[in-house]
């Protein structure tokens, strides 16, 4: 590790060398900006700056206040903890100080470290080496076993209620494990891994909202949300690292601490690793700075604790950190390359989105050749020109961004770029509304947004259609064979075969996989659509509330707000979705095509079971199964069973040695299903 502190540094005055005036001028400018700073970090989620470059501002600060006390602000940000509650949220004050690390740059800050926790009479104290994880700090309280509460840190003291928000936390326990610890109230970081935070992004940048600039600002974000269903769709995660208050258990190191969150069923971080001395902690961070990318959230240092707990109050705690841990943060990883162009791309909503095309670079782990430009504006801000010179970063440790444009290089001949007037696409008009980022495509059937669309139906979480990825989706789209998601359904194998590197077999296993989807629980099928907000998680919920899909389209924004974890936000965008004609034809495309539009919810009526209605035709010998009993099972979900294919039938039930009905029921085009995908529709599907 090098020393990186000189490197940034170097334009500033050392304090203890300049004129009283100096001093006093440079500390209320650093105080400001800090100020400034923090409010839009803390409380906006929108930083200005890199989490690096504050954290040199801060230490900046420090020094200049230990040179010159007099000059040092009683609110000094050096002094306080994080950010302010915010008044949105009911205050809630924590049981001890949440407090913040004190931070590490190098080699030398940790033989530093290290050196005081000696020299305060500990002999080669063992410390226990955690990732620092980016997300948002919280402390959780469960009594006698159970949840109860959940705040932010907010300035350390106070914290802001976030109980409702943080029991959507995706492996929060509502309940411990063991039930004789009366009081526990656990520290930990709520954060969002890095492919939720992709998707997250993308879909922000299609809405033509401001993107979050790093994980740890889309945690906060997420969490700080009035509607706790948004932060349901989140997927937020999260990991205990330290107990504020117990009752009933008393660790005797970090270590033991770590098993007894694990026992508790409380997710903890298995990465941690006891480390002996200087020496081996300093191999395990090299370590890390290399495995960090291959995680799949996001870490942007390590926390270095002295294991030994009952030896921590020898150290004790400034107003600020405590003196026992300390934080290692990564170096910032940056790379210089050039951009070769700017394409522009349509996405599913019509968005178009300027991408850089970059002269390849290594970066943090992978070949860098496209960083997003997200929109004009940004290109504006940044005036990024092609053939530019620039500095690129992975925010959040995974998409590719431009941090700044090198002007010195430039040599005249690097040009500006516009915005196109006309779709690359399709052509139509280009427009921008009015409080949107985002230039969008006016035309609502625009190729691109289709392929979008397919690809975002075919997706895992969504429709899971094995076979159809981009490449195949392009391909539909450029022979005419898909204008929207239902003629997927009326594909034909002489179609698919009749494209370029398309054989026999892959038509036919695409076909099937297609064929497999329409048995899909409705959960899958209403995210699949793409409607905005309705992610995954509001799919099921949306699935498991409605009988069908039709009781949905009618309902109004009062019964679908009414629903747990349904907000106006989805609600509202769920009715314009199905108040567009379009979409309702779409809609009653895919019921031709024999979509499962069934969802989970029992009517008062005694249960009409997930078939309700159906007909369905067995054919063959069902395998694991009497015939009879496979009768009984389809009626007792309210399905009628007839002898023969008609029209009228809904499924074919598809066993060995099939007669003549297969043939007649592929005419009619009527789904045909094997047992066990016909169990997984008669269970609602076990996915939920
Ligand atoms: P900072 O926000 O840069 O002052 O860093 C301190 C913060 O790191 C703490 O307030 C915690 O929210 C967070 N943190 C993340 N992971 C850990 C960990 N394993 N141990 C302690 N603090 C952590
Ligand atoms: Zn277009």
């Amino acid at each position: 590790m090098e020393d990186r502190k000189n490197t940034q540094q170097q334009a500033v005055a050392l304090p203890g060398e300049v004129e009283p005036e100096l001093a006093r001028r440079r500390m209320a400018q650093l105080q400001q900006d800090i100020e400034r700073f923090s409010v839009a970090y803390y409380e906006q989620d929108a930083p200005l700056v890199s989490d690096h470059e504050f954290d040199l501002l801060l230490r900046e600060l420090t020094a200049w206040e230990a040179a010159w006390p007099q000059f040092a602000a009683a609110d000094s940000p050096t002094r306080r903890v994080g950010g302010r509650a915010v008044a949105k949220f009911a205050p809630r004050r924590h049981a001890a100080p949440l407090l913040s690390l004190e931070n590490a740059f190098d080699t030398a800050d940790i033989s530093a470290f290290y050196s005081r926790l000696e020299k305060a009479g500990l002999s080669a104290p063992a410390l226990l080496a955690e990732p620092k994880m980016d997300g948002l700090s919280l402390a959780v309280t469960y009594e006698n076993g159970v949840y109860r509460s959940a705040a932010t840190r907010g300035d350390g003291i106070t914290g802001e209620d976030v109980t409702a928000n943080v029991a959507t936390i995706h492996g929060l326990p509502r309940q411990l494990r063991r039930s004789d610890i009366p009081l526990l109230i656990v520290r930990g970081e709520a954060y969002i891994p890095k492919q939720l935070f992709v998707a997250l992004n993308a879909e922000r940048e299609e809405a033509g909202e401001t993107l979050f600039a790093n994980p740890r600002n889309a945690a906060a974000g997420s969490i700080r949300q009035l509607d706790p269903a948004v932060t349901a769709s989140r997927g937020l995660h999260v990991f205990f690292y330290d107990i504020v208050s117990c009752e009933g258990a008393q660790p005797a190191s970090q270590q033991e601490l770590l098993a007894l969150l694990d026992e508790l069923g409380l997710p903890v971080n298995h990465e941690a690793r006891l480390c002996h001395g200087v020496t081996e902690a300093e191999a395990y961070l090299a370590e890390m700075t290399e495995k960090r990318h291959r995680l799949p959230y996001d870490i942007d240092g390590m926390v270095l604790k002295l294991n030994d707990i009952a030896s921590r109050a020898r150290l004790g705690s400034t107003s600020k950190y405590p003196r026992w841990a300390i934080a290692y943060k990564f170096p910032p990883e940056q790379a210089e390359t050039v951009v070769e162009d700017i394409v522009v791309s349509v996405g599913r909503t019509g968005a178009l989105t300027p991408t850089a095309w970059l002269q390849p670079v290594a970066l943090a782990g992978s070949t860098i050749s496209r960083a997003t430009l997200h929109n004009e504006d940004n290109i504006r801000e940044k005036d990024i020109r092609i053939g530019d010179h620039v500095l690129i970063q992975k925010a959040g440790d995974v998409i590719p961004e431009v941090v700044r444009v090198l002007i010195e290089k430039r040599d005249g001949s690097e040009q500006l770029f516009a915005m196109p007037q006309q779709c690359p696409q399709c052509g139509s008009p280009v427009v921008r509304r009015d409080g949107e980022a985002a230039h969008r495509c006016t035309n609502a059937h625009c190729p691109a947004r289709l392929y979008e669309q397919i690809v975002h139906f075919a997706a895992k979480p969504a429709m899971d259609i094995d076979g159809l990825g981009p490449a195949v989706v392009r391909q539909l789209l450029d022979a005419s064979l898909v204008h929207d998601v239902a003629d997927l359904y009326h594909l034909q194998q002489e179609q698919l075969t009749a494209l370029p590197r398309f054989g026999v077999k892959s038509a036919e296993n695409l076909l099937a996989a297609i064929e497999k989807s329409r048995t899909n629980p409705l959960s899958r099928l209403l995210f699949a659509l793409g409607i905005r907000h309705v992610g995954e998680r509001a799919g099921k919920v949306l699935a498991a509330h409605f009988a069908d899909i039709d009781a949905l389209m009618a309902a109004d924004q009062e019964e679908l707000v009414a629903i747990d974890e349904i907000g106006a936000v989805i609600a509202g965008s769920i009715i314009d979705y199905f108040a567009q004609p379009a979409n309702r034809v779409l809609i009653e495309r895919l019921r031709e095509a024999g979509l499962n539009l069934r969802g989970e919810a029992r009517s008062d009526a005694a249960r009409p079971g997930a078939l309700h209605g159906r007909t369905v035709v067995i054919s063959g010998t069902l395998p694991g199964i009497e015939r009879d009993a496979a009768k009984a099972r389809l009626e007792a979900a309210g399905a009628k069973v007839s002898g023969s294919v008609s029209r009228r039938t809904d499924y074919l039930l598809l066993g060995e040695n099939p007669g003549s009905k297969l043939e007649k029921a592929q005419e009619l085009g009527i789904a045909v299903l094997d047992w066990p995908s016909m169990l997984a529709l008669l269970e609602g599907d076990g996915d939920a």
